[in-house]
């Protein structure tokens, strides 16, 4: 596949794995600017691999990475990062310290010069983390845990923010408040890398990349996955 001119995020022919075991396979995947990209996959198909690859957390065996003009296939995950690209996993936030903290250091992580200016338009996405800014982030359900963590990996203004599954342990309630707020975000120049299993999302996306067994099986619009009768088939069977 050709490098996308416009690409803000490029991954060409990516092989990584652990120990013996490859688990990707020659995975190409672009992301342009102020888009959301879907990476599609059943349980073990290697998203979580793939997206550790991008931010430097798993070693690149073959293949590039690209950021904007920079080649980061060997970069530390700290440089990747000040480039503007955040990584939001599961293990998002700090219990221990209060709401505001966690912003502030998500900001900070960045060296975002004023992290403090951020936190008036994050409140007004985020309008329940606002109300108990000053309570320890374990105090917050699960869903809202999520939504801190969004609201921390925001806080540095990434031009690119990668996420593995949004979805994981949320209420179908949450989940559709995690898709509002990513519709939500769409438009404010910030380009979303969603690896998930839960075909919810593809309302939310611009395209899809779907991840079978390490390698990538499709990549199109979402109306082309649609018109794709044995893909639709099969992943409509997903959660
Ligand atoms: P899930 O939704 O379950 O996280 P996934 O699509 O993100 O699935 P990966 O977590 O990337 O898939 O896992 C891909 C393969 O790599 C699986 O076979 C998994 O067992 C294996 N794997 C993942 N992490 C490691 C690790 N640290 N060491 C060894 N093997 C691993």
């Amino acid at each position: 596949m050709p490098p996308e001119a416009d690409a803000l995020l490029q991954a060409s022919r990516i092989d990584a794995g652990y120990g013996t075991m490859q688990v990707l396979w020659g995975v190409d995947l672009d992301v342009r600017p102020g888009e959301t990209v879907l990476l599609l996959g059943a349980n073990g198909a290697g998203k979580t691999t793939f997206l550790k690859s991008l931010v430097g957390l798993v070693a690149v065996r073959h293949g590039s990475i690209r950021l904007g003009h920079a080649d980061i296939t060997k970069m530390r995950s700290s440089a990747r990062m000040r480039l503007g690209m955040t990584y939001m996993s599961e293990l998002a936030v700090f219990p221990d310290l209060t709401i505001e903290e966690n912003i502030r250091i998500g900001a900070q992580a960045l060296g975002h010069p004023d992290p403090g200016s951020r936190l008036d338009e994050l409140y007004g996405l985020f309008p329940a983390l606002r109300d108990k800014r000053r309570d320890a982030a374990s105090s917050l359900s699960g869903g809202q845990r999520k939504m801190l963590g969004i609201a921390k990996a925001l806080a540095a203004e990434p031009k690119l923010l990668v996420m593995d599954e949004p979805s994981a342990g949320l209420s179908p309630l949450f989940v559709k408040e995690v898709i509002r707020i990513l519709a939500n975000l769409r438009g404010r120049g910030l380009a979303l890398l969603v690896a998930e299993q839960n075909i919810g999302f593809l309302e939310v996306a611009t395209r899809v990349f779907v991840l079978e067994g390490g390698r990538i099986r499709f990549s199109g619009t979402v109306a082309e996955m649609n018109d794709n009768e044995a893909l639709h088939r099969a992943y409509f069977g997903l959660k």
